[in-house]
């Protein structure tokens, strides 16, 4: 039996073990992919207060060594149930565990297109991820899918790997930073397809093409590409905990200041809470928060 199950190994969730252990507590980390979540892809940090410049990769590596070093146990599993109960039950693909409290920690996976030939060309031309694929692209053509930071951020970094970027947005404004925005315009490769959606992208032994129509006047256009990266957000991964966890609207867990759930003893940390906010820094705040109620839940 642990004091603290901690689900999903990024930043929150480690963050959350680093609290906990420094206080004693045993803990468990379950993670069912690798360390360190969506920051772990991140090529630079440079937002990260008391650091000038870090690789994502980087952060991730020290704060498992930190995690480590204080003797937290790590899982590889996928958590599928929480059972609510004294102790409560963390189940997984593969096992049991039993713990006094549990932190969700679970995030957010990226949001799909929707758009007809996206699923069978995802790791065939269709990336979401541009620091770990785009050497793939170098002196191609490729284009990037959304308006956000992830997006104007994906299409400045390959555009400095390819010949060219396509850089296809819905609106005409974005929501990324104006920062962002003003070196996006700088780049003399980038071309900007606004007002535009993907219909379609077409294979042919990978991708080959897609499809566009402008929203405003219908007219289609077909692009070639090498490849296209999809950035349009994410979704939280908490749909599993929906039977006793309350979720908002959009599905992230709805919590107090403390990252208190509805569930007594369950706490939630990072990306998949309901907040306005999703950094790297609120991230570990949530984690350190969740944590010390945790903590502070079981007595200590
Ligand atoms: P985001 O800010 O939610 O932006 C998603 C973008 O995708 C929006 O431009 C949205 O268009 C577009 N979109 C959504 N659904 C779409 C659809 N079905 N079809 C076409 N376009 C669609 O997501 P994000 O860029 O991944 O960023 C997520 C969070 O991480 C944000 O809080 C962001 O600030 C943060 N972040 C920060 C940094 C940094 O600080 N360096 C870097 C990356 C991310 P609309 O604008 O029209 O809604």
């Amino acid at each position: 039996m642990y004091d603290v199950i901690i689900i999903g190994g990024g930043p929150a969730g480690l963050t959350a073990a680093l609290y906990a252990l420094r206080a004693e507590k045993s803990v468990v980390v379950i993670e069912k992919l690798g360390l360190g979540g969506q920051i772990a892809l991140s090529g630079e940090v440079e937002n990260f207060p008391g650091t000038m410049k870090m690789s994502g990769a980087e952060f991730a590596e020290n704060l498992a060594a930190q995690v480590d070093a204080l003797g937290g146990r790590i899982e590889y599993e996928e958590v599928v149930e929480i059972i609510d109960g004294n102790p409560k039950t963390v189940v997984t693909d593969l096992d049991r565990y039993e713990g006094r409290s549990v932190i969700i920690a679970t995030g957010v996976k990226n949001r799909r297109l929707g758009a007809e030939g996206e699923d069978e060309l995802i790791g065939k031309g269709i990336s979401f991820c541009a620091v770990c694929d785009g050497s793939f692209y170098k002196n191609r053509i490729v284009a990037v899918i959304g308006g956000g930071n992830t997006a104007v951020e994906d299409a400045i970094y390959l555009s400095d790997i390819a010949q060219k970027v396509y850089l296809i947005h819905r609106r005409n404004e974005f929501r990324a930073e104006n920062r962002l925005v003003r070196a996006l315009k700088s780049k003399s490769n980038i071309e900007l397809v606004l007002e535009t959606t993907v219909e379609k992208f077409v294979a042919e032994e990978g991708l080959k093409s897609i499809n566009l129509v402008n929203v405003n006047t219908g007219e289609k256009r077909t692009i070639d590409v090498d490849g296209a990266f999809v950035a349009v957000g994410q979704i939280p991964q908490c749909e599993i905990f929906r039977d006793i966890i309350t979720l908002n609207e959009g599905g992230y867990v709805a919590a107090d200041e403390n990252c208190r759930t509805n569930l007594e003893g369950v706490f939630v940390a990072g990306d998949c809470r309901n907040k306005t906010v999703r950094q790297l820094t609120t991230a570990v705040g949530d984690g350190s928060v969740a944590a010390l109620a945790a903590i502070d839940y079981l007595g200590g």
